[in-house]
């Protein structure tokens, strides 16, 4: 079933600059200069100029007067229709603060809770940079547009056949308290199926308050029917100790996160079952004495998407952060029975009816379906 067309801008989670956060989307019966959705804004017109120097086809091409030409960074981004933030650190807004004066197209909207527009505020304040955005529709079109998401629940309307739930999640705290960042539903409006993305997430398990549970009862009931690709952070690899997160997620509680989701899907299964039977309904499992064999599978038909690796510089070409860390989730996943895929969101991929096309080089390997 088509869905969504996404190309993976950046995936990273630092300190490379050239490999941040940044997604862009659009429903997949649409082209790409009907408009975009840019999902984290870390990476921008640089890094995307290099991917398309790589690979021309990254998107379709463009036809002009019966001639076919690659689309331009510049050009993609002046489709790009609104922004999708899930919180304002520096690595998931760079792009969008440094191409503020330059993007072209329609007017752009930058939707983010109040707290992380406020935090954008403070950064187009005419100090740090030009005040390039405004909440008032009134403003001109060069103005980004503040509008904010609430965490009601409810799903608001982002783009034609888009929307949009948010939920809030803990990154960690600082001096001013618990830092916040958030998750989205992103739903195609036309078949309602949806996908999870996590903005950056510290542990359920040692946060004060956890909210990340509330994430997964939401998600629960939809998987795998209408819900089946969830994107979340695995920062660092395994063995680092939580006192060192510093509001990010590890292998091992990445794969504890999954078990938790899983558990909430056998809860609803079980649920489902004693309704059928018009039996009373079993008393329920402790919540953590699932076993190996009630989990067994309840992420079959769940695509994870890694995403938010940080870099190594110490490390070498050959182990790279991102592989490491995928395979150690892998490894916990499958030692788990949880049954979900695992695969890293890698810069330069193009992701299409959330079927993973992978371009291994551009010019010479036709399309490769993972
Ligand atoms: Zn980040
Ligand atoms: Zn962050």
């Amino acid at each position: 079933m088509t869905t969504f067309d996404m190309v993976v801008v950046g995936s990273g989670g630092g300190p490379d600059e050239t490999n941040l956060s940044a997604y862009l989307f659009k429903p997949a019966s649409a082209q790409w200069e009907d408009g975009i959705i840019a999902l984290e804004a870390g990476s921008g017109i640089g890094a995307l100029s290099h991917l398309i120097h790589r690979d021309p086809r990254l998107f379709d091409p463009l036809v002009v007067d019966g001639t076919a030409r690659a689309y331009s960074a510049s050009e993609i981004y002046s489709y790009v229709r609104c922004f999708l933030i899930s919180h304002a650190h520096l690595d998931h807004i760079s792009g969008l603060i440094l191409s503020a004066g330059s993007l072209g197209g329609l007017r752009k909207r930058i939707y983010a809770t109040k707290q992380s527009l406020q935090d954008l505020e403070t950064i187009f304040s005419d100090r740090i940079w030009p005040n390039l955005a405004s909440w008032n529709e009134e403003d001109g079109d060069f103005k980004l547009l503040y509008k904010t998401l609430y965490t009601d629940n409810k799903y608001v309307n982002v783009y034609p056949d888009v929307s949009v739930r948010t939920m809030h999640l803990n990154h960690g705290h600082n001096e001013l308290g618990n830092y916040e960042s958030a998750a989205f539903f992103i739903r195609h409006d036309p078949t309602s199926r949806e996908f999870l993305f996590f903005g950056d997430v510290e542990p359920d398990s040692i946060s004060a308050k956890p909210q990340s549970i509330n994430v997964w009862r939401a998600a629960a009931p939809k998987i795998p029917d209408t819900l089946s690709t969830i994107f979340i952070e695995c920062s660092w690899p395994s063995g680092r100790r939580d006192e060192l997160l510093y509001g990010h997620l590890s292998p091992e509680h990445l794969v504890d996160e999954l078990a938790v989701l899983a558990k909430e899907i056998v809860k609803i299964k079980q649920e489902e079952k004693s309704v059928s039977r018009s039996r009373p309904a079993r008393k329920r499992q402790k919540k953590n004495h699932a076993s190996v064999d009630e989990l067994r599978g309840a992420l079959n038909g769940v695509r994870i998407f890694i995403i938010h690796c940080k870099d190594d510089n110490t490390a070498s070409p050959e182990e790279r952060p991102c592989d490491v860390i995928l395979q150690q989730v892998r490894g916990l996943v499958e030692g788990k029975e949880l049954g979900a895929e695992i695969l890293g969101a890698q810069q330069g991929m193009r992701i299409r009816k959330f079927s993973v096309l992978v371009r291994v080089s551009a010019l010479i390997q036709p399309l490769t379906e993972i």
